[in-house]
């Protein structure tokens, strides 16, 4: 770890929490140095906002939340107005503002009237480079780093956002610094707000992950006992073949608009073929059970974030699977 963080050195710490097996163990891991549950917010960026189902697995919010309830931490959800479907839609348009939930209640929304009129109509491209892979950058860093800068309860403060990139998934995340002023810092303005980004898990082995997962009981996220590796958007534009088959398996609705806007598009998110042919390639998961789809496809998540004490904990079946996620 670098020899410039004192980790108990902040006020506030802030999760960037997908529901993935990797900002768990970015969590699990801030719990094991001691730092306080009351100085620590899980932030969920919401890719689908408030715009229905689109792209994103429908039990995520709802498995951050009851997560968060589970170990009594506060968590914040911030999206972008219309989600990953209105960015796409773009049409000669400005980009939609950003909400975030306040810590005093309420919906704070700001942005979205000022830029570039500018036209999308296709999906992001699956490329190291955030101007075209626009879904990261539109839709959760951006809308992080906007959320940040916009609450003054961040000013006059030391805040320390947690990251759970790794290097073991792309060449590109190996290269990202493992400490470093996070981009809505600004200690050196008048609003002395200072944010360092730490990427505490960027060495880390998936070996790793499990072990402190299963350290802590976690029942995982659904979509890992169906056999994902990794738990991005459900049709996330990385996925593979295989992954692409299972998603189009348990939600045929949904695929089914996606295939349509990638036709009228005229261009397909992976560079060798289109949607259809890639999922008739395909193999869909034989984990995959009703029951489970059932759970991962519902907006609210029943079962217990820690297993019972009568249970017991139990690899997933995505575990060292097909790594498909973003670079
Ligand atoms: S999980 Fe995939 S589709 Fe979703 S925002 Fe990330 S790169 Fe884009």
């Amino acid at each position: 770890m670098n020899s410039l963080l004192n980790i108990h050195n902040y006020d506030t710490y802030i999760i960037s929490f997908s529901g993935g097996k990797d900002s768990t163990a970015c969590f699990l891991w801030l719990l094991e140095q001691g730092v306080p549950l009351h100085k620590i917010e899980l932030w969920h960026q919401n890719i689908d906002g408030d715009n229905g189902q689109f792209f994103d697995w429908e039990v995520t919010p709802d498995y951050c939340r009851k997560f968060a309830e589970a170990f009594g931490v506060k968590i914040y959800f911030q999206w972008k107005s219309g989600g990953f479907k209105r960015e796409l839609l773009r049409n000669n348009s400005l980009t939609a503002p950003i909400c975030f939930e306040a810590s005093e209640g309420g919906i704070n929304e700001v942005g979205g009237t000022r830029g570039k009129l500018s036209t999308r109509l296709k999906f992001p491209q699956q490329s190291p480079d955030l101007k075209v892979r626009w879904c990261s950058s539109y839709l959760k860093i951006d809308v992080c780093a906007t959320s940040i800068r916009n609450q003054e309860r961040f000013n006059n403060q030391r805040t320390l956002v947690i990251s759970g990139e790794r290097g073991e998934e792309s060449p590109q995340r190996a290269k990202y610094k493992i400490f470093e002023a996070d981009k809505s810092d600004a200690r050196n303005s008048n609003k002395k707000r200072h944010v360092d980004r730490l990427r505490p898990i960027r060495d880390w082995k998936e070996q790793q992950i499990w072990d402190i997962i299963k350290r802590h009981r976690i029942r995982v996220h659904p979509c890992y006992y169906m056999g994902w590796n990794r738990c991005s958007c459900k049709f996330c534009i990385f996925s593979g073949r295989n992954q692409f088959a299972s998603a189009a398996y348990i939600s045929p609705e949904q695929i089914k608009d996606i295939i349509r806007l990638e036709k009228e598009f005229g261009c397909t998110i992976n560079r060798k073929c289109d949607l259809t042919t890639l999922i008739q390639s395909g193999t869909i998961y034989s984990d995959i059970t009703t029951k489970l789809a059932r759970i991962a496809l519902s907006h609210i998540y029943t079962l217990s974030i820690i297993m019972l004490d009568d249970e017991e904990w139990f690899l997933p079946a995505g575990a060292f699977g097909e790594n498909c996620g973003s670079t």
